[in-house]
């Protein structure tokens, strides 16, 4: 149905390729942050396809897949410049006959390297490393190494906080009838904290569910009902009663932080974004030892999995108000040595309140959880929601609508002047922008910041998703310096989306233009996003189907719901393997200003390395997401699978 682009089974550069593609009929998940909604609970049939997937993958993992392995070409192997003495150098491990990929500039192919002290001290061809001994000598036999990864914007610590009974239905009337099952079978729960409702089974415009729907099925419990998209929650009567929220409540923002209101200015049981995220951590306390134990297990296990992928540095992009309890738990995990990698941690604005206190709780986060792993050097902010249910800050408005296009969270002045006490602090900010109106927010304020700062302006600000961005502000993002964080296992055709009823389908088909923004010059860094995913977690948060997305712009072959899914317009934003495996190393080093240490395999800087099991620029390109690190380096101490003898 769908006109396929043939693309080479080879893309060393995908320059030739994704420039001139038809353009297809495509579609898209619905984007957000903390977003779980895509393969759950909507469609069950979906689910249940990636459940078998996931067994997939683990079995295409002990089984191995064997790639033809071909020499680089001439191009990439063009003569790298050993950059050792001539005379005889000791290291501690000394690597030949690999693929490296250096995510150097400079050098991006190598051949050999060597290690001492946790350092490279050698990276270039088999020439050079001749004149360096060492105990440790491995031939790689031809498999291609890249540097250590690095996720931009990651919730390990929030996997399991969260803990919903699971109800669906396929209707209304049989959700509703499982919302009273389960209520009926759990009399002893003060709160009946559920999930999932379907965005589009409930949200028409500005209609959203109603507390008298729920209060008919359960009248005299606290109802909390999360939606898939975990940007909007549904509370009976009593659920806002008890959270003290009426007619004379203020939204924390209205037209995005809200409570939504009858005609009257009654609450109509329709909380959107912060408004509802704000009471989470009091109503919803993790207080039992077994909850916490619980909880702490699966952030490690969390951090295993990613460290398994070969991610060594990481950004928490925040906890929904858990912050004290996630980085509590991640600094047990480093004292007792069982925290895998470099962890970032943040403090989340989900509410203009929150911004004022933003600073000093980053601080205090420092002060009481910080280590040698686990530091916090950036706020994160929620600009705006999700298209999904109409909380994305839109230029135009939104289909259907004539005035209506959301908005911000902070004004530019407000950000403006966050900004400028962050460039006091010397902290960085990662900025949650899914429409084109959060984005220019962004843009504006940070202009007028470096206006007033000049030459001294320190933050290193990150935008996150943008879903849309308007074309004259793509050039302003390089020449602010502004670093774009993209999640590119969403880029893939979703065929039944709400948003694309909500945007419409011309803007729609101008979603994730991650190529343009990649190819303006702008440092775009790459991330998973992923808490939710319960037996798929460890596939939704692989740098590897994150790598395949962004080079397709389609999902796996196994997920696709028809013969041929398509090609997510515009299909030339697809990204080259080369810039996605810049984008997980180099730049993400850069969004966590240790672009001197790591991010790139280079003499002189931290020896943190992924050795993969094929070879992801010679696969085939609906393979990649099988790709599996066999050992994971992190400053020269093998610390996941193995090397060769
Ligand atoms: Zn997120």
């Amino acid at each position: 149905m769908y006109a396929l682009l043939p693309m080479p089974r080879t893309t060393p550069n995908l320059a030739n390729t994704a420039a001139n593609d038809p353009t297809c009929l495509i579609n898209l998940r619905t984007s957000c942050f903390f977003c779980k909604l895509c393969f759950f609970a909507s469609d069950k049939n979906k689910k249940a396809k990636i459940m078998n997937t996931s067994h997939l993958i683990v079995a295409m993992g002990l089984f191995g897949v064997i790639a033809a392995c071909s020499p680089p070409s001439s191009e990439q192997a063009r003569s790298p410049a050993p950059v050792a003495a001539s005379t005889e150098e000791s290291a501690d491990l000394i690597i030949t006959g690999a693929k490296i990929f250096t995510s150097d500039k400079q050098q991006p192919w190598a051949e050999a390297l060597a290690i001492k002290d946790g350092k490279f001290v050698y990276v270039g061809d088999a020439n050079g490393i001749v004149s360096y001994t060492g105990t440790n000598s491995i031939d790689l036999n031809g498999k291609l190494v890249i540097p250590g990864m690095v996720d931009g914007h990651s919730h390990p610590g929030y996997v399991n906080v969260e803990n919903f009974g699971e109800v669906e239905g396929d209707t209304q009337e049989e959700l509703l009838a499982a919302v009273k099952a389960y209520a009926d079978e759990h009399p002893d729960d003060e709160w009946l904290r559920l999930c999932c409702w379907p965005t589009d089974m409930f949200v028409h415009g500005n209609e959203g569910p109603k507390k008298e729907v729920l209060d008919a099925v359960v009248p005299d419990r606290l109802v909390w009902f999360e939606s898939a998209t975990a940007h909007d929650f549904w509370l009976n009567s009593k659920a806002l009663e008890k959270l003290g929220v009426d007619k004379n409540t203020p939204d924390p923002r209205p037209g995005l932080a809200m409570y939504a209101r009858d005609e009257n200015g009654e609450p109509s049981g329709w909380v959107k974004e912060g408004a509802g995220v704000q009471h989470f951590a009091k109503q919803f306390a993790l207080t039992d030892d077994a909850r916490k134990q619980e909880h702490k297990e699966s952030v490690a296990e969390t951090l295993q999995v990613l460290s398994r992928h070969g991610v060594t540095a990481l950004f928490d992009a925040g906890n929904k108000g858990y912050g004290d309890l996630v980085y509590r738990v991640v600094s047990q995990l480093e004292k007792e040595g069982k925290l895998p990698l470099r962890y970032y941690g943040t403090y989340q604005i989900f509410t203009p309140e929150r911004a004022k206190t933003a600073i000093s709780e980053v601080k205090r986060y420092r002060r009481e959880y910080g280590g040698d792993l686990l530091q916090f050097n950036s706020v994160k902010l929620f600009m705006d929601g999700i298209s999904a249910n109409q909380s994305a800050g839109l230029l135009e408005p939104y289909s259907g609508n004539t005035s209506y296009v959301g908005t911000t969270m902070l004004s530019v002045e407000e950000l403006r002047d966050l900004l400028l006490e962050l460039n006091n602090e010397k902290l960085d900010l990662l900025v949650h922008t899914i429409g084109d109106l959060a984005v220019r927010t962004v843009l504006d304020a940070v202009e007028a910041a470096q206006a007033i700062a000049k030459d001294d302006f320190y933050p290193r600000v990150t935008m996150a998703h943008l879903v849309l961005i308007d074309p004259i502000d793509l050039p302003r993002i390089k020449e602010l310096g502004v670093i774009c964080n993209f999640t590119p296992w969403w880029m893939g055709v979703e065929h039944d989306d709400v948003v694309r009823v909500f945007l419409g389908e011309e803007r729609y088909s101008t979603m994730y233009q991650t190529r343009s923004v990649f190819d303006s010059g702008a440092v775009v860094s790459f991330s998973s996003d992923e808490w939710w995913g319960g037996d798929m977690l460890a596939t939704y948060i692989s740098p590897y189907l994150g790598m395949q997305v962004g080079h397709t712009r389609q999902y796996p072959k196994e997920w696709w719901e028809t013969k041929d899914d398509g090609i997510r317009s515009p299909s030339n934003e697809r990204l080259s393997l080369e810039q996605l495996v810049e984008g997980y190393t180099r730049n993400g080093a850069y969004q966590l200003r240790r672009e001197n240490e790591l991010g790139s395999i280079e003499v002189g800087k931290l020896a943190d390395l992924v050795v993969l099991d094929n070879n992801l620029f010679e696969v085939d390109r609906h393979e990649i997401w099988k790709v599996k690190p066999s050992a994971v380096m992190m400053e020269g101490e093998v610390i996941q699978g193995s090397l060769p003898d």
